[in-house]
């Protein structure tokens, strides 16, 4: 029996396990991803969450679906001559197709250290525990993740400043007519917007400015861009750059591992561009992940990963169960929502996505979002 071993339970590999059996894959799955929690959504944590995870699959879901899915599995090591995978306790799983879905992590400088990041749910708890009313929010870097922090917080009563190196908001992400657009609406909120002042160290609780002042707040979240985590198949010997190198069919360069999403990048168009190669980035958007080698099965027909549209207005009112926010009092303020965003990781200062890419995909935003939506 074919058997296909995934690691990472993020929305590309449980999206793709899934998609699996949903064309038909009659093998074993199994699924290896290092959180404890089910696998939930992320874009949701910057959002406003309403004290709930959203699942991307329901628990019981894996097990209707002949998924064998281990939470909290951290894979050491891939071993491709022999087709394995390493497990911490030197267990060992066979597989006939890998997929690495490893994802990206948040990046955090050197000088940064002890600040707070938000990538997990546990990064979220973390931050959102100590946005109440009247507490002051440090937030550097003003890509969306930050804006959006930046949004919920002041939705909650914080009194937020975000530090921005760049003369503008969402420089790497929007036009600069739509971040004058989303820096007026957080400015109208009371939000503190800093352009460019460069920041030279950081703590949980405190910001040096390149200029020598520093600034304390009860929090310090840095919100500067993402890192694939590239490092299991770098150590496979895997060609990998600031991503694992992917060809359009999501393969690497083993015929019999693919990977995909956060972690990989490509070949744009031919441009020698790289970044993502996303699992489906947006309506009716599919990716295919072709086949995959040795696999009959999946050389007989392309599976397709969906990832589903978010239309992620950012600022929502949420939160509240965890960060004691009152519903009521978030609609009078009319907590502020930022464009819609499409692409995850690329919109972020810091992502790994080029400028031209950006554009790309800034140009599948609808007119209607382009301006900016207030609640
Ligand atoms: C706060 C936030 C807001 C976002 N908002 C949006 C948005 O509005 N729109 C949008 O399109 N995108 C958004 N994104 C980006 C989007 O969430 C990512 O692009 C998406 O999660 C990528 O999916 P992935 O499966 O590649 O990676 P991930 O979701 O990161 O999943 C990878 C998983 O692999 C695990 N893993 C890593 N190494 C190992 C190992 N060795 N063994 C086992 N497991 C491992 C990781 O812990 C993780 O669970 C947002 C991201 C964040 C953090």
């Amino acid at each position: 029996m074919e058997r296909i071993v995934i690691i990472g339970a993020g929305e590309c590999g449980v999206r793709a396990a899934f998609a699996l059996r949903e064309q038909g894959f009659a093998g074993t799955i199994t699924l290896l991803g290092d959180e404890p929690s089910l696998p939930y959504e992320r874009p949701p944590l910057s959002k406003g969450m309403d004290g709930a995870l959203k699942p991307i699959r329901p628990e019981a879901a894996y097990a209707e679906a002949g998924i064998h899915h281990h939470r909290g599995n951290r894979v050491e090591r891939i071993d491709p001559a022999a087709h394995s995978v390493f497990l911490p306790s030197s267990e060992s799983l066979s597989y006939d197709t890998l997929l690495i879905a490893t994802g990206s992590r948040a990046r955090l400088f050197p000088t940064m250290e002890g600040c707070l990041t938000l990538r997990t749910d546990a990064d979220a708890a973390a931050i959102f525990q100590s946005v109440k009313p009247g507490a002051t929010l440090g937030i550097i870097g003003g890509g969306f993740i930050g804006l959006e922090l930046a949004a919920v917080a002041r939705g909650c009563g914080a009194d937020v400043t975000v530090f921005e190196a760049g003369q503008r908001l969402l420089a790497r992400a929007v036009p600069a007519e739509v971040a004058r657009i989303v820096a007026t609406r957080h400015q109208a909120e009371s939000v503190t917007i800093r352009t460019g002042v460069g920041v030279a160290a950081a703590t949980g609780t405190t910001v040096l400015l390149s200029g020598g002042k520093t600034q304390t707040f009860d929090r310090v979240v840095a919100g500067v861009g993402s890192v694939p985590n590239t490092e299991l198949a770098k150590a496979a010997g895997l060609d990998t750059g600031s991503g694992i190198h992917v060809d359009d069919n999501f393969r690497t360069s083993d015929p019999h591992i693919l990977a995909a999403d956060d972690c990989c990048n490509f070949d744009w168009r031919g441009a020698g561009l790289v970044g993502k190669l996303e699992g489906g980035a947006g309506p009716g958007r599919l990716c295919r992940l072709c086949d995959a080698g040795q696999s009959q099965q999946l050389q007989s027909r392309a599976v397709v990963l969906v990832r589903p549209v978010r239309p992620n207005p950012a600022g929502c009112m949420a939160l509240r169960s965890r960060t004691g926010c009152d519903r009521e009092a978030d609609r009078r303020r009319s907590v502020h929502r930022l464009p819609m965003r499409r692409t995850g990781a690329a919109a972020g200062c810091g992502g790994h996505w080029t400028g031209q890419q950006h554009r790309q995909r800034h140009s599948d935003i609808p007119e209607t979002h382009r301006a900016g939506r207030t609640a």
